[in-house]
Protein backbone atom coordinates (compact mmCIF):
# COMPACT_ATOMS: atom_id res chain seq x y z
CA UNK A 1 0.00 0.00 0.00
CA UNK A 2 1.30 3.56 -0.80
CA UNK A 3 1.16 6.47 1.32
CA UNK A 4 -0.86 9.32 0.77
CA UNK A 5 0.15 12.73 2.49
CA UNK A 6 -2.62 12.20 4.84
CA UNK A 7 -1.38 8.82 5.61
CA UNK A 8 2.29 9.93 6.11
CA UNK A 9 1.09 12.49 8.69
CA UNK A 10 -1.65 10.33 10.27
CA UNK A 11 0.80 7.00 10.53
CA UNK A 12 3.71 9.51 12.18
CA UNK A 13 1.15 11.01 14.38
CA UNK A 14 -0.44 7.53 15.60
CA UNK A 15 3.32 5.91 16.22
CA UNK A 16 3.69 8.99 18.19
CA UNK A 17 0.48 8.72 20.32
CA UNK A 18 1.55 5.58 21.40
CA UNK A 19 5.13 6.50 22.23
CA UNK A 20 4.09 9.08 24.40
CA UNK A 21 1.29 6.98 25.96
CA UNK A 22 4.55 4.71 26.91
CA UNK A 23 3.80 1.59 24.81
CA UNK A 24 7.37 1.18 23.64
CA UNK A 25 9.23 1.72 27.11
CA UNK A 26 8.96 -1.61 28.84
CA UNK A 27 11.44 -4.23 28.20
CA UNK A 28 8.61 -6.54 28.11
CA UNK A 29 7.40 -5.39 25.43
CA UNK A 30 10.44 -4.84 23.50
CA UNK A 31 11.04 -8.42 23.93
CA UNK A 32 7.51 -9.77 22.93
CA UNK A 33 8.36 -7.11 19.42
CA UNK A 34 12.16 -8.85 19.15
CA UNK A 35 10.58 -12.60 19.27
CA UNK A 36 7.68 -11.55 17.01
CA UNK A 37 10.45 -10.49 14.15
CA UNK A 38 11.66 -13.37 14.67
CA UNK A 39 8.93 -15.45 13.82
CA UNK A 40 8.52 -13.01 10.86
CA UNK A 41 11.70 -14.22 9.81
CA UNK A 42 10.63 -18.45 10.63
CA UNK A 43 7.19 -17.85 9.15
CA UNK A 44 8.11 -15.99 6.44
CA UNK A 45 11.16 -17.48 5.28
CA UNK A 46 9.78 -19.26 1.89
CA UNK A 47 8.11 -15.98 1.17
CA UNK A 48 11.11 -13.66 1.94
CA UNK A 49 13.34 -16.01 -0.62
CA UNK A 50 11.01 -16.87 -3.42
CA UNK A 51 10.67 -12.43 -2.91
CA UNK A 52 14.17 -12.22 -3.16
CA UNK A 53 14.48 -14.66 -6.32
CA UNK A 54 11.96 -12.46 -8.07
CA UNK A 55 13.67 -9.35 -7.54
CA UNK A 56 17.33 -10.20 -7.07
CA UNK A 57 17.69 -13.84 -8.14
CA UNK A 58 19.27 -13.90 -5.23
CA UNK A 59 20.23 -17.82 -4.66
CA UNK A 60 18.27 -19.54 -1.31
CA UNK A 61 21.99 -19.67 0.45
CA UNK A 62 22.38 -16.40 0.00
CA UNK A 63 19.11 -15.46 1.19
CA UNK A 64 19.41 -17.39 4.62
CA UNK A 65 23.10 -16.30 5.45
CA UNK A 66 22.93 -12.80 4.28
CA UNK A 67 19.16 -11.67 5.51
CA UNK A 68 17.36 -14.10 7.28
CA UNK A 69 19.88 -15.35 9.47
CA UNK A 70 21.84 -12.94 9.68
CA UNK A 71 18.88 -10.69 11.20
CA UNK A 72 18.07 -13.69 13.21
CA UNK A 73 21.64 -13.63 14.90
CA UNK A 74 21.59 -10.15 15.82
CA UNK A 75 18.10 -10.40 17.61
CA UNK A 76 19.52 -13.03 19.62
CA UNK A 77 22.65 -10.92 20.50
CA UNK A 78 19.36 -8.09 21.43
CA UNK A 79 17.65 -10.36 23.52
CA UNK A 80 20.39 -11.72 25.35
CA UNK A 81 21.77 -8.34 26.73
CA UNK A 82 18.78 -6.44 26.59
CA UNK A 83 18.63 -5.88 30.43
CA UNK A 84 21.95 -4.89 30.38
CA UNK A 85 22.06 -2.68 27.47
CA UNK A 86 19.16 -1.09 28.99
CA UNK A 87 20.33 -0.43 32.51
CA UNK A 88 21.83 2.82 34.19
CA UNK A 89 25.20 2.95 33.76
CA UNK A 90 27.01 4.48 36.85
CA UNK A 91 29.96 6.76 36.81
CA UNK A 92 32.47 8.00 38.62
CA UNK A 93 31.55 10.94 40.67
CA UNK A 94 34.86 13.45 41.49
CA UNK A 95 34.73 13.93 45.50
CA UNK A 96 34.18 17.89 44.82
CA UNK A 97 30.59 17.13 43.91
CA UNK A 98 30.04 13.87 46.45
CA UNK A 99 27.94 12.96 47.97
CA UNK A 100 25.80 11.86 45.10
CA UNK A 101 25.22 9.47 42.20
CA UNK A 102 25.66 10.08 38.59
CA UNK A 103 24.01 7.92 35.86
CA UNK A 104 23.68 7.52 31.99
CA UNK A 105 20.06 6.39 31.10
CA UNK A 106 19.47 5.34 27.40
CA UNK A 107 16.08 6.50 26.87
CA UNK A 108 14.16 6.00 23.41
CA UNK A 109 14.35 8.92 20.93
CA UNK A 110 10.41 8.53 19.91
CA UNK A 111 9.62 7.91 16.30
CA UNK A 112 12.12 6.49 14.19
CA UNK A 113 11.90 6.37 10.65
CA UNK A 114 14.24 3.59 8.71
CA UNK A 115 14.80 4.14 4.56
CA UNK A 116 16.29 1.26 3.03
CA UNK A 117 18.12 -0.06 -0.05
CA UNK A 118 16.74 -3.08 -2.15
CA UNK A 119 20.22 -4.79 -2.23
CA UNK A 120 19.67 -6.95 1.20
CA UNK A 121 15.97 -5.49 1.37
CA UNK A 122 15.52 -7.57 4.61
CA UNK A 123 18.50 -7.39 6.40
CA UNK A 124 18.88 -3.56 5.66
CA UNK A 125 15.10 -2.90 6.54
CA UNK A 126 14.53 -5.45 9.73
CA UNK A 127 17.86 -5.13 11.35
CA UNK A 128 17.69 -1.22 12.12
CA UNK A 129 14.13 -1.54 12.45
CA UNK A 130 14.51 -4.34 15.27
CA UNK A 131 17.50 -1.98 17.10
CA UNK A 132 14.90 1.02 17.21
CA UNK A 133 12.34 -1.51 18.86
CA UNK A 134 14.69 -3.05 20.82
CA UNK A 135 15.63 0.75 22.33
CA UNK A 136 12.03 1.45 22.90
CA UNK A 137 11.55 3.64 19.98
CA UNK A 138 8.48 3.36 17.49
CA UNK A 139 9.48 2.90 13.89
CA UNK A 140 8.14 2.96 10.48
CA UNK A 141 10.02 1.43 7.88
CA UNK A 142 10.14 2.42 4.03
CA UNK A 143 11.52 -0.58 2.11
CA UNK A 144 12.84 0.14 -1.40
CA UNK A 145 10.49 0.36 -4.61
CA UNK A 146 13.48 -1.89 -6.38
CA UNK A 147 12.87 -4.54 -4.94
CA UNK A 148 9.07 -4.52 -5.01
CA UNK A 149 8.16 -8.29 -4.66
CA UNK A 150 10.37 -8.20 -1.26
CA UNK A 151 8.72 -4.88 0.10
CA UNK A 152 4.99 -6.37 -0.48
CA UNK A 153 6.05 -9.71 1.16
CA UNK A 154 7.68 -7.40 4.14
CA UNK A 155 4.74 -5.01 4.59
CA UNK A 156 2.46 -8.48 4.61
CA UNK A 157 4.42 -9.88 7.13
CA UNK A 158 4.66 -6.86 9.24
CA UNK A 159 0.85 -6.69 9.49
CA UNK A 160 0.61 -10.04 10.71
CA UNK A 161 3.29 -10.54 13.02
CA UNK A 162 4.50 -6.61 14.85
CA UNK A 163 2.54 -4.35 16.95
CA UNK A 164 0.58 -2.13 14.44
CA UNK A 165 0.69 0.89 17.25
CA UNK A 166 4.40 1.01 17.37
CA UNK A 167 5.15 -0.35 14.11
CA UNK A 168 4.39 0.25 10.57
CA UNK A 169 6.07 -0.21 6.97
CA UNK A 170 5.34 2.33 3.98
CA UNK A 171 6.09 1.14 0.78
CA UNK A 172 6.89 3.36 -1.96
CA UNK A 173 9.32 5.03 -3.90
CA UNK A 174 11.23 8.17 -3.48
CA UNK A 175 7.84 10.62 -3.61
CA UNK A 176 6.51 8.59 -0.20
CA UNK A 177 9.97 9.01 1.20
CA UNK A 178 9.91 12.42 0.69
CA UNK A 179 6.07 12.63 2.14
CA UNK A 180 7.60 11.10 5.11
CA UNK A 181 10.91 12.57 5.58
CA UNK A 182 7.98 15.98 5.71
CA UNK A 183 7.15 14.67 8.76
CA UNK A 184 8.94 15.14 12.16
CA UNK A 185 10.96 12.01 13.54
CA UNK A 186 13.07 11.38 16.36
CA UNK A 187 15.56 9.87 14.13
CA UNK A 188 16.26 8.90 10.77
CA UNK A 189 18.45 5.56 9.49
CA UNK A 190 18.86 5.73 5.63
CA UNK A 191 21.10 3.14 3.97
CA UNK A 192 21.73 3.80 0.18
CA UNK A 193 23.72 6.34 -2.49
CA UNK A 194 25.27 9.60 -1.27
CA UNK A 195 23.29 11.39 -3.34
CA UNK A 196 20.11 10.50 -1.24
CA UNK A 197 21.55 10.48 2.23
CA UNK A 198 21.79 14.51 1.44
CA UNK A 199 18.62 14.64 0.67
CA UNK A 200 17.42 12.37 3.73
CA UNK A 201 20.16 15.16 5.94
CA UNK A 202 18.60 17.94 4.33
CA UNK A 203 14.89 16.86 5.67
CA UNK A 204 16.33 16.12 9.04
CA UNK A 205 17.76 19.42 9.43
CA UNK A 206 14.45 20.89 8.76
CA UNK A 207 13.41 19.53 12.33
CA UNK A 208 16.69 19.31 13.76
CA UNK A 209 16.82 15.13 13.56
CA UNK A 210 19.86 13.31 14.50
CA UNK A 211 20.57 11.02 11.25
CA UNK A 212 22.51 7.73 10.21
CA UNK A 213 23.34 7.62 7.13
CA UNK A 214 24.55 4.10 5.62
CA UNK A 215 26.38 5.05 2.77
CA UNK A 216 28.51 3.28 -0.24
CA UNK A 217 31.59 3.88 -1.99
CA UNK A 218 33.98 2.31 -3.78
CA UNK A 219 35.88 0.06 -1.24
CA UNK A 220 39.67 -1.28 -2.41
CA UNK A 221 40.75 -4.29 -1.47
CA UNK A 222 44.92 -4.10 -1.35
CA UNK A 223 46.82 -7.30 -2.31
CA UNK A 224 50.74 -7.18 -0.86
CA UNK A 225 53.59 -9.52 -2.70
CA UNK A 226 53.78 -11.74 0.59
CA UNK A 227 49.72 -12.54 0.68
CA UNK A 228 48.52 -16.27 0.09
CA UNK A 229 46.93 -15.91 -3.67
CA UNK A 230 44.77 -19.04 -3.52
CA UNK A 231 43.26 -18.15 -0.36
CA UNK A 232 43.17 -14.29 -1.68
CA UNK A 233 41.48 -15.12 -4.78
CA UNK A 234 38.82 -17.33 -3.00
CA UNK A 235 37.80 -14.38 -0.49
CA UNK A 236 37.98 -11.52 -3.14
CA UNK A 237 35.64 -13.16 -5.83
CA UNK A 238 33.08 -14.93 -2.58
CA UNK A 239 32.87 -11.21 -1.12
CA UNK A 240 32.99 -9.32 -4.56
CA UNK A 241 30.62 -11.57 -6.37
CA UNK A 242 28.37 -12.56 -3.81
CA UNK A 243 24.71 -10.93 -4.81
CA UNK A 244 25.95 -10.01 -8.35
CA UNK A 245 28.47 -8.00 -6.65
CA UNK A 246 25.37 -5.59 -5.50
CA UNK A 247 26.66 -5.54 -1.64
CA UNK A 248 27.93 -2.09 -0.26
CA UNK A 249 31.18 -3.67 1.21
CA UNK A 250 32.28 -5.59 -1.74
CA UNK A 251 35.46 -5.01 -2.71
CA UNK A 252 35.02 -2.44 -5.62
CA UNK A 253 38.66 -2.62 -6.72
CA UNK A 254 41.94 -4.45 -6.42
CA UNK A 255 45.60 -2.49 -5.79
CA UNK A 256 47.45 -5.59 -6.42
CA UNK A 257 51.51 -6.19 -5.75
CA UNK A 258 53.02 -6.31 -9.40
CA UNK A 259 54.95 -9.12 -8.28
CA UNK A 260 51.82 -11.15 -7.99
CA UNK A 261 48.83 -9.19 -10.43
CA UNK A 262 49.23 -12.19 -12.51
CA UNK A 263 48.62 -15.13 -10.17
CA UNK A 264 46.27 -13.66 -8.69
CA UNK A 265 44.10 -13.06 -12.35
CA UNK A 266 45.17 -16.27 -12.62
CA UNK A 267 43.60 -17.45 -9.39
CA UNK A 268 40.47 -15.61 -9.66
CA UNK A 269 39.22 -16.57 -13.02
CA UNK A 270 40.15 -19.97 -11.27
CA UNK A 271 38.32 -20.04 -8.63
CA UNK A 272 34.89 -18.24 -10.45
CA UNK A 273 35.24 -21.73 -12.79
CA UNK A 274 34.91 -23.35 -9.49
CA UNK A 275 32.42 -21.32 -7.60
CA UNK A 276 29.99 -20.78 -10.38
CA UNK A 277 31.15 -23.68 -13.45
CA UNK A 278 31.75 -23.07 -16.85
CA UNK A 279 28.68 -21.18 -17.44
CA UNK A 280 27.72 -19.24 -14.31
CA UNK A 281 24.25 -17.79 -16.23
CA UNK A 282 23.30 -21.69 -15.38
CA UNK A 283 24.68 -21.80 -11.54
CA UNK A 284 21.83 -21.76 -9.20
CA UNK A 285 24.59 -19.65 -6.75
CA UNK A 286 24.96 -16.90 -8.94
CA UNK A 287 22.35 -13.47 -8.83
CA UNK A 288 21.30 -11.13 -11.34
CA UNK A 289 21.09 -7.98 -11.95
CA UNK A 290 18.46 -5.60 -10.04
CA UNK A 291 17.06 -3.79 -12.91
CA UNK A 292 17.16 -2.66 -16.89
CA UNK A 293 18.83 0.49 -15.66
CA UNK A 294 21.24 -0.64 -13.53
CA UNK A 295 22.00 -3.68 -15.96
CA UNK A 296 22.66 -1.20 -18.83
CA UNK A 297 24.71 1.27 -16.33
CA UNK A 298 27.12 -2.28 -16.09
CA UNK A 299 27.12 -2.84 -19.73
CA UNK A 300 28.05 0.66 -21.01
CA UNK A 301 31.19 0.81 -17.79
CA UNK A 302 32.56 -2.23 -19.35
CA UNK A 303 32.04 -1.61 -23.04
CA UNK A 304 33.93 2.06 -21.56
CA UNK A 305 37.13 0.33 -20.18
CA UNK A 306 40.46 0.44 -21.68
CA UNK A 307 41.08 -2.68 -19.47
CA UNK A 308 41.68 -6.46 -20.50
CA UNK A 309 39.13 -8.68 -19.44
CA UNK A 310 40.73 -11.41 -18.20
CA UNK A 311 37.41 -13.41 -17.31
CA UNK A 312 33.43 -13.12 -17.48
CA UNK A 313 32.13 -10.30 -19.43
CA UNK A 314 29.20 -11.70 -21.20
CA UNK A 315 25.90 -10.63 -20.46
CA UNK A 316 22.43 -10.78 -20.95
CA UNK A 317 19.51 -8.07 -21.53
CA UNK A 318 16.63 -10.42 -20.64
CA UNK A 319 18.19 -12.34 -18.29
CA UNK A 320 19.76 -9.54 -16.50
CA UNK A 321 22.62 -11.89 -16.22
CA UNK A 322 25.89 -10.07 -15.57
CA UNK A 323 28.79 -12.79 -15.78
CA UNK A 324 31.33 -12.24 -12.80
CA UNK A 325 34.06 -10.29 -14.81
CA UNK A 326 37.68 -9.57 -13.83
CA UNK A 327 39.49 -6.38 -15.75
CA UNK A 328 43.14 -6.62 -15.31
CA UNK A 329 45.82 -3.77 -16.40
CA UNK A 330 43.13 -0.90 -15.20
CA UNK A 331 44.38 2.51 -15.20
CA UNK A 332 43.65 5.22 -12.03
CA UNK A 333 41.58 7.72 -14.53
CA UNK A 334 39.45 4.40 -16.11
CA UNK A 335 35.94 4.91 -16.08
CA UNK A 336 35.48 1.83 -14.09
CA UNK A 337 37.52 4.00 -11.24
CA UNK A 338 35.37 6.54 -11.08
CA UNK A 339 32.14 5.72 -9.31
CA UNK A 340 31.54 2.66 -7.23
CA UNK A 341 30.86 -0.42 -9.93
CA UNK A 342 27.68 -1.68 -7.32
CA UNK A 343 28.15 -5.07 -9.89
CA UNK A 344 29.92 -7.95 -10.94
CA UNK A 345 33.26 -6.07 -12.22
CA UNK A 346 36.52 -6.23 -10.36
CA UNK A 347 38.89 -3.70 -12.14
CA UNK A 348 42.71 -4.96 -11.15
CA UNK A 349 45.13 -2.65 -10.89
CA UNK A 350 49.06 -3.10 -10.47
CA UNK A 351 51.19 -1.29 -7.66
CA UNK A 352 54.91 -0.98 -7.46
CA UNK A 353 54.63 -1.37 -3.70
CA UNK A 354 51.73 -1.25 -0.81
CA UNK A 355 52.64 2.59 -0.54
CA UNK A 356 51.96 3.18 -3.66
CA UNK A 357 48.50 1.52 -2.83
CA UNK A 358 47.92 3.70 0.33
CA UNK A 359 48.57 7.00 -2.04
CA UNK A 360 45.59 5.89 -4.59
CA UNK A 361 43.22 5.10 -1.72
CA UNK A 362 44.30 8.19 0.59
CA UNK A 363 43.65 10.31 -2.46
CA UNK A 364 39.92 9.48 -2.59
CA UNK A 365 37.00 9.67 0.04
CA UNK A 366 37.19 7.46 2.61
CA UNK A 367 35.39 4.43 1.73
CA UNK A 368 33.25 2.14 3.76
CA UNK A 369 35.66 -0.81 3.97
CA UNK A 370 39.22 -1.25 3.20
CA UNK A 371 40.39 -5.08 2.80
CA UNK A 372 44.22 -5.63 2.88
CA UNK A 373 45.55 -9.64 1.69
CA UNK A 374 48.84 -9.93 3.65
CA UNK A 375 51.19 -12.23 5.93
CA UNK A 376 53.12 -9.35 7.17
CA UNK A 377 51.77 -7.60 10.17
CA UNK A 378 53.91 -4.81 10.44
CA UNK A 379 52.98 -4.25 6.23
CA UNK A 380 48.92 -4.45 7.20
CA UNK A 381 49.73 -2.03 10.29
CA UNK A 382 50.92 0.82 7.95
CA UNK A 383 48.39 0.67 5.87
CA UNK A 384 45.65 0.52 8.25
CA UNK A 385 47.91 3.82 10.06
CA UNK A 386 48.21 5.60 6.80
CA UNK A 387 44.24 4.80 5.62
CA UNK A 388 40.48 5.38 6.74
CA UNK A 389 37.12 4.07 6.18
CA UNK A 390 34.30 2.67 8.11
CA UNK A 391 35.55 -0.85 8.28
CA UNK A 392 38.39 -2.70 7.46
CA UNK A 393 39.15 -6.50 6.93
CA UNK A 394 42.48 -8.37 7.22
CA UNK A 395 43.15 -11.72 5.13
CA UNK A 396 38.97 -11.36 4.37
CA UNK A 397 36.50 -9.19 2.55
CA UNK A 398 32.81 -8.86 3.87
CA UNK A 399 32.83 -11.11 6.90
CA UNK A 400 33.49 -8.13 9.24
CA UNK A 401 29.87 -7.30 9.23
CA UNK A 402 29.43 -10.44 11.04
CA UNK A 403 31.02 -9.98 14.45
CA UNK A 404 28.01 -8.20 16.45
CA UNK A 405 30.47 -6.06 18.75
CA UNK A 406 32.27 -4.24 15.47
CA UNK A 407 30.18 -1.26 14.64
CA UNK A 408 28.93 -1.63 11.33
CA UNK A 409 29.33 2.17 9.31
CA UNK A 410 31.09 4.73 7.11
CA UNK A 411 33.58 7.29 7.81
CA UNK A 412 33.11 11.02 5.44
CA UNK A 413 31.39 10.56 2.35
CA UNK A 414 30.47 6.79 3.03
CA UNK A 415 28.13 7.66 5.88
CA UNK A 416 27.84 8.44 9.69
CA UNK A 417 27.27 6.65 12.79
CA UNK A 418 26.93 2.81 12.96
CA UNK A 419 25.21 -0.05 14.25
CA UNK A 420 24.74 -3.55 14.73
CA UNK A 421 24.99 -5.35 18.21
CA UNK A 422 25.35 -2.98 20.68
CA UNK A 423 25.66 0.07 18.54
CA UNK A 424 22.49 -0.39 16.25
CA UNK A 425 20.91 0.21 20.60
CA UNK A 426 23.20 3.02 21.51
CA UNK A 427 22.36 4.86 17.39
CA UNK A 428 18.31 4.93 18.54
CA UNK A 429 19.03 5.78 22.38
CA UNK A 430 19.84 8.94 23.77
CA UNK A 431 22.26 9.09 26.88
CA UNK A 432 20.57 11.40 29.16
CA UNK A 433 22.99 12.04 32.06
CA UNK A 434 21.69 12.51 35.60
CA UNK A 435 23.31 13.63 38.77
CA UNK A 436 21.24 13.19 42.12
CA UNK A 437 22.04 14.49 45.29
CA UNK A 438 20.91 13.47 48.77
CA UNK A 439 19.58 16.40 50.61
CA UNK A 440 20.72 16.04 54.44
CA UNK A 441 24.08 17.07 53.81
CA UNK A 442 24.03 20.76 51.89
CA UNK A 443 27.18 23.01 53.45
CA UNK A 444 26.88 26.30 52.16
CA UNK A 445 30.51 26.62 51.09
CA UNK A 446 29.49 26.88 46.99
CA UNK A 447 26.92 29.51 47.94
CA UNK A 448 27.11 32.71 47.67
CA UNK A 449 28.36 35.32 49.03
CA UNK A 450 32.14 33.90 48.30
CA UNK A 451 33.91 34.46 51.35
CA UNK A 452 37.45 34.42 51.57
CA UNK A 453 37.39 31.18 53.55
CA UNK A 454 35.12 29.74 50.80
CA UNK A 455 36.86 30.72 47.95
CA UNK A 456 39.71 28.87 49.79
CA UNK A 457 38.11 25.83 50.33
CA UNK A 458 36.64 26.04 46.91
CA UNK A 459 39.88 26.07 45.25
CA UNK A 460 41.40 23.19 47.32
CA UNK A 461 38.46 21.30 46.71
CA UNK A 462 39.05 21.54 42.36
P1 LIG B 1 17.63 2.66 -3.51
O1 LIG B 1 17.53 3.23 -4.86
O2 LIG B 1 16.72 1.55 -3.11
O3 LIG B 1 17.45 3.88 -2.50
C1 LIG B 1 17.48 3.71 -1.12
C2 LIG B 1 16.20 4.24 -0.50
O4 LIG B 1 16.12 5.64 -0.74
C3 LIG B 1 14.94 3.61 -1.11
O5 LIG B 1 14.06 3.25 -0.07
C4 LIG B 1 14.39 4.72 -1.96
O6 LIG B 1 12.98 4.68 -2.10
C5 LIG B 1 14.82 5.94 -1.19
N1 LIG B 1 14.85 7.15 -2.02
C6 LIG B 1 15.15 7.23 -3.34
N2 LIG B 1 15.08 8.52 -3.74
C7 LIG B 1 14.73 9.25 -2.65
C8 LIG B 1 14.50 10.62 -2.42
N3 LIG B 1 14.58 11.52 -3.41
N4 LIG B 1 14.18 11.02 -1.18
C9 LIG B 1 14.08 10.12 -0.17
N5 LIG B 1 14.29 8.80 -0.33
C10 LIG B 1 14.60 8.37 -1.56
O7 LIG B 1 19.08 2.14 -3.19
P2 LIG B 1 20.48 2.68 -3.74
O8 LIG B 1 20.70 4.05 -3.25
O9 LIG B 1 20.63 2.36 -5.16
O10 LIG B 1 21.41 1.67 -2.92
C11 LIG B 1 22.68 1.39 -3.34
C12 LIG B 1 23.67 2.28 -2.60
O11 LIG B 1 23.51 2.07 -1.23
C13 LIG B 1 25.11 1.94 -2.91
O12 LIG B 1 25.84 3.12 -2.94
C14 LIG B 1 25.52 1.09 -1.73
O13 LIG B 1 26.90 1.09 -1.47
C15 LIG B 1 24.75 1.74 -0.63
N6 LIG B 1 24.51 0.78 0.43
C16 LIG B 1 25.07 1.01 1.63
C17 LIG B 1 24.87 0.10 2.65
C18 LIG B 1 25.47 0.29 4.01
O14 LIG B 1 25.09 -0.45 4.89
N7 LIG B 1 26.34 1.25 4.21
C19 LIG B 1 24.12 -1.05 2.42
C20 LIG B 1 23.56 -1.23 1.18
C21 LIG B 1 23.74 -0.31 0.18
Amino acid sequence: MAATKLDASSTVAALRRSFEGGLTRPLGWRRAQLLALKDLLRHGEDELIDAMRADLGKPTVESRLTDLSFVAAEIDVMLRHLDAWASPERVRVPFAQRPGQATIIREPLGVALVIAPWNYPVHLLLLPMAAAVAAGNCVVGKPSEISPATSAALARLAERHLDPQAVAIVEGGPEEAEMLLEQRFDKIFYTGNGRVGRIVMEAAARHLTPVTLELGGKSPVLVDADADIDVAARRIAWGKFLNAGQTCVAPDYALVHERVERRLVDALARTLRTFYGEDPKRSRDYARIVNQQHFERLSRLLAATSGTIACGGEHDKAQRYFAPTVVSEVLPDDPLMDDEIFGPILPVLRVGDMDEAVQHVSSRGKPLALYVFSASKSSVDRILERTSSGTAGVNLTVQQLAIPGLPFGGVGPSGMGAYHGRHGFEAFSHRRAVFSKPTQLDPPVQYPPYTKIKEWILQKML
